[in-house]
């Protein structure tokens, strides 16, 4: 619960000539606002390289390779071209950075090569649209991330697997012995990689397709199987069977940098799938499966959660009355308000236009009423200036519901939702709950 808080989660350092900028700047900053990152502009080698080593580490460093020419003051010896290894001398040597380059660079393939072997993140080409290419820079930001752990379900003896080095890579490595019941552990951990071994998928040939027929299946889940000898009349098999990938088990040493691949791949699909673009929250798909897991860490540790719906009122006329693009605004400032209220466990989620979900972990349905209309209190006392000293207040309405009252999501989330329909029945601005004895005896 900080004020403190930037306004910003990231930030994009850009060393750019100002002349390639200087018309782009304020429409590249409005898109990586949207994105939530910031762009810090600089047009002086030695201000990036002193903002470059002053920085944490967290943020994406931009070079755009003209700014190397035409230097002004900077060259001791009065050349006015600076060699792109002469400036990574000066910089922290364990960073890497983003090259934007002309394409007719691009187009020479040993300079081309040059330039990715020189510390080099990614590269891309001018001209580049702004949209496209903030788009790019968030996701570059989505792949740095050290995310979540991808998690893998082990069928059969799989020899040499090491699943300490595995959990430092990221992955998490659980056994299972019978194939008969591989669907139902799948169904319970909802596993990112299912690996089985080719012994396993001789016995029970039927076992990919009982997982990949599921209508529930996970679409970004990757099921392997892992062959031991060379045959394509298996592989052949394996694959029409369902079998999204076969995995030649060579040596242990490359199947964990094949897992480890995959997974990243599917880190970053899943962050892209479940995350809202607008404001970095959850999205909805992205809410549901981490809301499942929350419950059931509840479930475990016998600790209360509360589920939380709010809606922004009469939104309708906030769009209507001063545009879309000013309704926009308000969602993003509302997002940044309930992100700066939440504990380290809780989740935020814009579900859709402008409703948002938020799960507190470890708490109470009257601790969640509290919270929840301690956000409300926030957002309301947040001036928008909608004209030239016009300023105007918002407000929300909200609904809540607990586990272990309500004991799946789907059944939080419906309860939640009728209390969300009572706050505005109620005449909004307020956030509504039933307590669970009222609504036994109501059931009398
Ligand atoms: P109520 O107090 O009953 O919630 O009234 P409301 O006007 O907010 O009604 P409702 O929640 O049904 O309306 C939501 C509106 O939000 C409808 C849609 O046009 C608008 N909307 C949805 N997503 C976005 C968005 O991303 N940006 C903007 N500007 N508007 C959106
Ligand atoms: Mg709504
Ligand atoms: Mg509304």
């Amino acid at each position: 619960m900080t004020h403190a808080m930037p306004l910003y989660r990231n930030h994009v350092l850009l060393l750019s000539q100002s002349f390639f900028i200087k018309d782009n700047r304020a429409e590249l900053l409005l898109h990586a606002h949207k994105y939530d990152f910031d762009i810090l502009f600089f047009d002086e080698v030695s201000a990036f390289v002193e903002a470059v080593a002053r920085d944490q580490g967290d943020n994406l460093y931009v070079i755009d390779l003209d700014a190397l020419h035409n230097m002004q003051a900077d060259m001791p010896d009065g050349r006015r071209t600076l060699m792109l290894g002469e400036l990574l001398q000066r910089l922290p040597s364990d960073h890497s950075y983003v090259y934007l380059q002309s394409a007719r660079q691009g187009s020479r393939f040993l300079l081309q090569q040059r330039l990715v072997d020189s510390n080099c993140l990614a590269y891309a080409e001018k001209p580049i649209a702004n949209d496209v290419f903030v788009d790019k820079l968030f996701k570059l930001f989505v792949q740095k991330k050290r995310g979540d752990l991808v998690r893998m379900v082990v069928l059969g003896e799989v020899a040499g697997l090491d699943d300490a080095a595995l959990l430092v890579r990221g992955i998490e490595v659980i056994r299972h012995a019978d194939a008969q019941t591989l669907h139902l552990r799948v169904k319970e951990l909802q596993p990112d990689l299912v690996l089985v071994s080719d012994g396993e998928y001789a016995r029970t040939e039927a076992i990919v397709r009982v997982l990949q027929k599921n209508i529930e299946a996970d679409p970004v889940r990757e099921i392997m199987l892992l062959q031991c000898r060379p045959d394509a009349a298996l592989t052949r098999r394996a694959l029409a069977d369902g079998f999204d990938t076969v995995l030649a088990s060579c040596e242990p040493g490359l199947l964990e940098a094949q897992l480890v691949n995959r997974a990243n791949k599917i880190r970053i699909n899943k962050d892209l799938i479940g995350k809202d673009r607008a404001t970095g929250l959850l999205n909805k798909v992205g809410l549901q499966k981490k809301a499942q897991d929350l419950i059931r860490r509840a479930a475990q540790e016998g600790c209360p959660l509360a589920f939380g719906i709010i809606d922004i009122d009469k939104f309708k006329t906030i769009n209507d009355t001063w545009g879309h693009h000013f309704g926009d605004i308000v969602i993003k400032r509302l997002s940044l308000s309930l992100a700066a209220q939440l504990a380290e466990c809780d989740l935020l989620s814009r579900f859709g236009g402008e409703e948002f979900v938020v799960v507190f972990w470890d708490c109470t349905l009257e601790q969640g009423r509290r919270r929840l209309d301690a956000m409300r209190q926030a957002f309301c006392a947040i001036p928008f200036e909608v004209g030239p000293g016009d300023l105007r207040h918002f407000s929300f309405s909200g609904g809540v519901a607990a586990y272990p009252d309500y004991r799946s999501e789907n059944e939080l989330f419906l309860r939640a939702d009728a209390m969300l329909y009572v706050a505005k029945q109620g005449g909004r601005n307020q956030i509504c709950v039933q307590e669970a004895a009222l609504q036994r005896a109501g059931a009398h």
